[in-house]
This record gives structure tokens, C-alpha cells and sequence, in this order.
């Protein structure tokens, strides 16, 4: 087993991923930016060192920083999260070289995984459907042009060596080709230093739906099942939930075992999510996330499996602590990612001091956060404060249960996007399970429906803000149980729970 690990990120991941090493006996360090002082995970680890000044450039992504300190600190292992260095090929390099372990997938892995084009051709070649379109690169408009008929309008251009959904184009038809081609290409090389980009077939309303995977250094590699993000804002993921309300389980059974054989095919080592779109009750191979997600929690809810203790274990060269057929899928979890951010403002960060905070409990509900009373949220990074998750037996009662801990959770000081999750848990399309990555721009009621709840519980905030200015706790605490009392949606909406 690893010795100490250095976890190489900040934040709700940082402070799951100590959780792990501390259930496990393994002491964490924490690096942190100057920025992020006051900040949980630096007091939760078992040590931390300051590694440099705020823009994470400076800090969280300096490699050499980070390494320097794992070595003096006598850290063995590094847990690089997601986001940040997690699929950084040179940096699980250096690790190698510095014989440090890398909690995740060999260098040869990410970077094959990295490059979105060669991973397309490597899961051809493992027998994974993939979306149609080219498996090279594209670069000049004549050969763009031929390409693009032959898989017909709509098209998408993606930089080859993208993510978080940047500078991707959709293309309706030749008359924009150019023009995206170009645009797609500039952005590829600002913001990830190459220039490569490629083509797909645009699909109208896809469902987003992944397979997390499990690899270990024996050859050993299996599937946790699915958990379904079609709920997305600028292609990032909002809400998460596991399993998906459109998969049966004769198909989560096919296209687990097609997503881990792929993974033994490449020699997975490691948490690692195969990504799909599906559409018209067929699965399109999207790309591999080679580190642990930011939604792996509803996946451990409904399987109960730690995925990072699982990582960990791995890491140390241990086999997998389960077998496929021991993997048993047990209700229905969700998960809300709660950002600092405005939502009557196009959802525009909105760092800031926390002036009072309060979590929801109770049975089937997990928050993982990295914030607290009094806490500031900088302006550095990513606005995710927290994620709320809830399971249930069926889908119905998860989402019941969310609609209860939304109302509960109390967070004063900074605007959060907790009530376009109320919206969202008491919409008819979303009760009902029907999903896809549009959701969001098709219910156009719903930022009329957040508006709602927003006056609803208008007066309540106000009265909570004042009394905390006033010092006056008790009566604050009076305020946010009255809050909650706010929620007033029936119980009982039957939904179409699915597969
Ligand atoms: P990134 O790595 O930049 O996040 P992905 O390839 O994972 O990019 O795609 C992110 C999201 O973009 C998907 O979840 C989906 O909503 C949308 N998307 C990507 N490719 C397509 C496609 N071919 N057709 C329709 N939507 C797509």
C-alpha cells in the first residue's frame, strides 16, 4: 500500500479524496494556493504547504511545485483529482520518472486518451460504437467540405485535444463550414496548444449517458453501471443520476462489458469514465475521462463501492476489491452540483464571503463540500462549492428527497444555483425522466419557475440575511427552518422510474 499521498487539488475533490486516505490509515498532504489559505482542505490534511500565488497556473498546475513538495513531505503517491493536472500526461510523467506513484492511468494512457482523435480510433478498433464521422484530423476546408457531406448536416468540429466543452462548433450547413473550421482552430490552439481538430455528426437531442470503469494492474477491468448528465448548461454538467431513466438493464449489462473490455484492451489502470450520446436506443462512443468525475458519488451510492478508495488501492498495485458479478445496483441516486454563481444573472460566478451556511441531513442524503460559515469563495477557480446527493429506493423518492434537502440547505452571503434545482426537481419533463443535452434551452419555463421559488422564499432570505448581520443566531436559525418550511410541492409525483 501507498504511504502518504499528496493531493494535487483543492476543494470538495481534495477534501473526498483525504476522506478516503484517512479511512484508510494513509496520511494526506495538501498543497494549496495563497489563495486558498483559509480554505477547508488545508485544515482537514494531515499537513499542507503553500505552493504559490493565486492563478492556478502559478500553483495548483505547476508541476515541478507540486513534485518538489511530494518529495520533501515523503509522499509516495499523488491524487491529481479532476480537473487541474488529473490527465496531464507530462505531469503523470514526471511522477513516473520521480517514482512517485500517479493515482491514475500510465502516461501512455492519458495521452492516448488525450488526444480525442487517436481515442476514437483506439475504440473502433476495441469494438465500441462511435459517433460517425472522421477518424484523422481535419485541417483544409476542400477535404473538410467532402468529409462533411458524406456525413451529413448538421456536423460538429472539436478540437482534438479538448474539453469542458471549448470552442466545439456545430456546423448546419456548408454556407458556416469555413468560418467554424477556422474558429474551431484558433480557439484549439489558444487554449490547448494544438491546432488539431475533427469532425462528427451532429446528433439533434442526445442523452448523455457514461459507464463508469474500474482497471487494476492484473488485467482486471469492470463497469459500475451508468449515470446519466444530459442536464447541461454550455456542455458542462449540472445534475447527474445513476442509473439512467432510459437504460434497461439488458443494455447496461451489454454496453458495460463492450466500455471494459475497451478498458482491458488499452491496460486501464485505474477509475476512468467511458462517455457516450445516445440516441434512438443506440450508444455513441464519445471519449474517455481517465480520472475519477466530478458525479462519481452517485455511482458509490447506488453500488456501494469507494471509487477513490478503489483508485488508491489500485495504485498500490492491489487487484480490484470486486468482481463484476459481485456488483449489485441498489436504487436510484442523484446529484445537484451546487456553484457560486447568479442565476437571474446568466449564471455568472459570484465569489464572496459566506455569511451563513447550513447543510441538509437526514436518511439517503450526502453533501460534499469544500465550504463553511464565514468561509470566502475566491475568484480563481471553478464556481462548484458543493454537491448534494441523494439516494432513494426508486427514482420517485430520490427526487423527493432532493426536493426536501434543496429546501434545507441554506447557504446566506453568496447567490448559489440552489433554486434552478428546485425548478429543475419540479418539472414535469425532468419527473418524468425525459432528458437530453437541450433539456435545459427546450423547458423555457424553468427560469420563470426558479423566478417563482425565488420570490416565494424572497421574504424569508431577507429577514435570515438581517438577522445574521444583527448577530441575532438564534433567531437565524428560527429563520432558516422557516425556510425550508418554504417548500411546498406535493408529495407523491409518480414518475416513470425506467430501467
Ligand atoms: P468535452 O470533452 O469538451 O467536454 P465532449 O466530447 O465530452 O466534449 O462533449 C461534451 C458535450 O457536448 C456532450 O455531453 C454533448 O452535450 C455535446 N456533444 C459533443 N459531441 C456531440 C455530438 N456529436 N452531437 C451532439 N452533441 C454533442
Amino acid at each position: 500500500m501507498v504511504n502518504k499521498i499528496l493531493i494535487a487539488n483543492r476543494g470538495e475533490i481534495a477534501i473526498r479524496v483525504m476522506r478516503a486516505c484517512r479511512e484508510m490509515g494513509i496520511p494526506s498532504v495538501a498543497v494549496y494556493s495563497e489563495a486558498d489559505k483559509e480554505a477547508l482542505f488545508v485544515n482537514y490534511a494531515d499537513e499542507a504547504h503553500c505552493i504559490g500565488p493565486p492563478p492556478a497556473t502559478a500553483s495548483y498546475l505547476n508541476i515541478q511545485k507540486v513534485i518538489e513538495v511530494a518529495k520533501e513531505s515523503g509522499a509516495d503517491a499523488i491524487h491529481p483529482g479532476y480537473g487541474f493536472l488529473s490527465e496531464n500526461p507530462k505531469f503523470a510523467r514526471a511522477c513516473e520518472e520521480e517514482e512517485i506513484k500517479f493515482i491514475g492511468p500510465s502516461s501512455r494512457v492519458l495521452k492516448l486518451m488525450g488526444d480525442k482523435v487517436a481515442a476514437r480510433r483506439e475504440m473502433v478498433r476495441a469494438g465500441v460504437p462511435v459517433v460517425p464521422g472522421t477518424d484523422e484530423c481535419v485541417a483544409e476546408f476542400e477535404k473538410t467540405k467532402d468529409i462533411a457531406k458524406e456525413i451529413g448536416y448538421p456536423v460538429i468540429i472539436k478540437p482534438s485535444g479538448g474539453g469542458g466543452g471549448i470552442g466545439m462548433t456545430i456546423v448546419a450547413n456548408e454556407g458556416e463550414l469555413a468560418k467554424a473550421l477556422e474558429s474551431t482552430q484558433a480557439i484549439a490552439t489558444t487554449t490547448f496548444g494544438l491546432c488539431d481538430v475533427y469532425i462528427e455528426k451532429y446528433l439533434s437531442n442526445p442523452r448523455h449517458i457514461e459507464f463508469q470503469l474500474l482497471g487494476d494492474s492484473k488485467g482486471n477491468a469492470i463497469h459500475l453501471g451508468e449515470r446519466e448528465c444530459s442536464i447541461q448548461r454550455r456542455h458542462q454538467k449540472l445534475i447527474e443520476e445513476s442509473p439512467s431513466p432510459a437504460v434497461t438493464p439488458a443494455m447496461r449489462i451489454k454496453m458495460g462489458e463492450i466500455a471494459a473490455n475497451a478498458a482491458r484492451y488499452v491496460g486501464y489502470e485505474g477509475a476512468g469514465t467511458m462517455e457516450f450520446l445516445f440516441s434512438d436506443g443506440k450508444f455513441y462512443f464519445l471519449e474517455v475521462n481517465a480520472r475519477v468525475q466530478v458525479e462519481h458519488p452517485v455511482t458509490e451510492m447506488v453500488t456501494g463501492v469507494d471509487i477513490v478508495i478503489e483508485q488508491i488501492r489500485i495504485a498500490s498495485g492491489l487487484p480490484l476489491s470486486i468482481k463484476q458479478e459481485e456488483v449489485r445496483w441498489n436504487g436510484w441516486a442523484i446529484e445537484c452540483r451546487i456553484n457560486a454563481e447568479d442565476p437571474l444573472n446568466d449564471f455568472v460566478p459570484t465569489p464572496g464571503k459566506i455569511k451563513s451556511y447550513h447543510s441538509p441531513g437526514g436518511i439517503g442524503i450526502r453533501v460534499d463540500s469544500g465550504v463553511y460559515t464565514h468561509y470566502t469563495v475566491p475568484p480563481f477557480y471553478d464556481s462548484l462549492i458543493s454537491k448534494l446527493i441523494v439516494w432513494g429506493r426508486d427514482r420517485n423518492e430520490a427526487i423527493m428527497r432532493m426536493r426536501r434537502a434543496l429546501y434545507e440547505y441554506i447557504i446566506v452571503g453568496v447567490k448559489t444555483n440552489i433554486p434552478f434545482h428546485k425548478a429543475v426537481m419540479e418539472n414535469p419533463r425532468f419527473v418524468k425522466g425525459e432528458l437530453g443535452t437541450h433539456y435545459i434551452e427546450r423547458e423555457t419555463t424553468l427560469i420563470n419557475d426558479m423566478r417563482r421559488i425565488m420570490e416565494r422564499e424572497k421574504s424569508l432570505e431577507e429577514r435570515l440575511s438581517h438577522l445574521l448581520e444583527g448577530k441575532k443566531r438564534i433567531a437565524a436559525i428560527a429563520a432558516v427552518t422557516a425556510l425550508a418550511r418554504t417548500y411546498g410541492v406535493p408529495y407523491g409525483q409518480s414518475t416513470n422510474g425506467g430501467g
